[in-house]
């Protein structure tokens, strides 16, 4: 039987949105979009909704067919939830009418006690064993160290530079990952 492919876990801010660029330099190949999502509104402190002032938002058309290549099942991983589908799938070139799966994290701390991002350990819990790459610009030493005791399977954690978000050689890391878990997974079949 083949093995599910692994998943590919999604960050938007500083992967997908190269937040950290400079403000007045938009990176190449991407295109500027002004948005209000929930999230970004529910950071306003109750202020009504027209008071609220957008979000800019840098992202890639290119990006989605290009994740679509890769050798994945993608799945949102990003403090955007369920508003990635609604609001940033669809503008990276994804297809509009299937969403993908979206981990939750509810509203909580963004480092947990343990030093962990508040990602980690729903990662964890989601990937349950399967082997997975986890795409951010905020994985640390501690989500390392957490992600190599609790999960049993192959994982990568692949930081992304927020002033660049995802590249060229981003991809060839992602990809090239997959290919050597497919080769080892195939060699223990074999074994
Ligand atoms: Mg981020």
């Amino acid at each position: 039987m083949r093995a599910p492919k692994p998943l590919l876990l999604l960050d938007v801010d500083g992967v997908l949105n190269p937040c950290e660029a400079l403000p007045h330099r938009r990176p190449p190949g991407y295109q500027t979009h002004r948005l209000k999502p929930d999230c970004w509104i529910a950071q306003h402190d109750g202020l009504p909704e027209h008071l609220v002032k957008p979000l800019r938002v840098w992202l890639n058309p290119a990006h989605g067919p290009a994740l679509m290549r890769l050798p994945y099942e993608l799945v949102w991983a990003t403090t955007w939830e369920h508003d990635a589908n609604e609001w940033i799938g669809w503008r990276i070139g994804l297809p509009r009418t299937e969403d993908l799966p979206v981990i939750e994290f509810g509203d909580q701390d963004v480092i947990r006690p343990d030093g962990t991002y508040v990602k980690t350990w729903r990662i964890v819990e989601y990937a349950a064993g399967r082997p997975f790459a986890w795409v951010d610009d905020q994985i640390g030493d501690a989500d390392r160290a957490y992600v190599a005791r609790h999960h049993t399977g192959p994982a990568l954690l692949h930081y992304v530079d927020p002033r660049k978000g995802l590249t060229d050689d981003d991809f060839t890391v992602l990809a090239d990952w997959a290919a050597q878990i497919s080769t080892d997974t195939t060699k223990g079949a074999d074994a």
